[in-house]
């Protein structure tokens, strides 16, 4: 019941130590083997159980462990791995600041963005190159139609606080961005869908965007 039973890798393990972070809280127990396995994932956990961690941590790892596939030559189009979507500008901000100190030294490059902030600082960063990009809804549905943003190499997409993006209206936007994840030669993704509650709307989703999933409420 310590990190060091995970095999998450050296460097992360390492960035998990530095964050003082002994024992995985529930979510983090259940949850990292599943998605190390590969599989998708529906959990049930509220802000505060360590779930940024819980998918973070896997996800770095598979960038890793998939030697940072090549990427289509494309100056203007940054084309990243994985997709970490969020209802909010805050909650954008926090896993962005989390996600970076987890990733230190494992040469996965963290970029986020949201709406309500000027978007010709998040097309720089996106220009210097994207491993994980945390984004909300919104504003990645510009970066899209921008080109500025292709998901065509998503492998790994995260939908956290699921239930609060459906609240604030971003369905359409999300059913548009998951959509285009499909397009090769991402082939299959691995999703995972973290909700604080599991009504009608968001089981809809789990069936639309997960594949054989395993059920998770801590
Ligand atoms: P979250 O639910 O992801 O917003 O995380 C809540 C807080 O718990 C954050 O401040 C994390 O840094 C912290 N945290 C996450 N996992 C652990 C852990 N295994 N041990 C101690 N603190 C943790």
């Amino acid at each position: 019941n310590t990190f060091a039973e995970i095999d998450l890798g050296e460097a992360v393990n390492a960035n998990i130590r530095k964050c003082k972070y002994v024992r995985p809280t529930p979510v983090q127990r259940h949850a990292i083997p599943i998605l190390l396995a590969g599989r998708d994932l529906m959990a049930c956990a509220q802000t505060g159980s360590g779930k940024t961690a819980a998918f973070c941590f896997p996800v770095i790892n598979g960038i890793m462990r998939d030697n940072f596939p090549q990427r289509p030559r494309a100056p203007r189009t940054a084309f990243p791995l994985a997709l970490i979507l969020s209802p909010t500008r805050e909650l954008s901000s926090q896993i962005h600041d989390e996600a970076r100190k987890f990733a230190y030294q494992t040469g996965v490059r963290v970029v986020v963005a949201y709406g309500g902030a000027p978007i010709s600082q998040q097309l720089r960063e996106l220009e210097r190159g994207v491993d994980i990009l945390v984004a909300t809804p919104g504003r990645l549905v510009d970066l899209l139609e921008r080109a500025r943003v292709s998901l065509q190499m998503i492998k790994y997409l995260a939908l956290d606080e699921a239930d609060r993006m459906l609240d604030m209206g971003f369905e359409p936007q999300i059913r548009k961005i998951v959509e285009q994840v499909d397009m090769p030669p991402s082939g299959r993704r691995q999703t995972m869908l973290f909700s604080a509650t599991f009504p009608k709307e968001i089981q809809r989703l789990a069936s639309d965007f997960l594949a054989n999933y395993i059920f998770l409420a801590v």
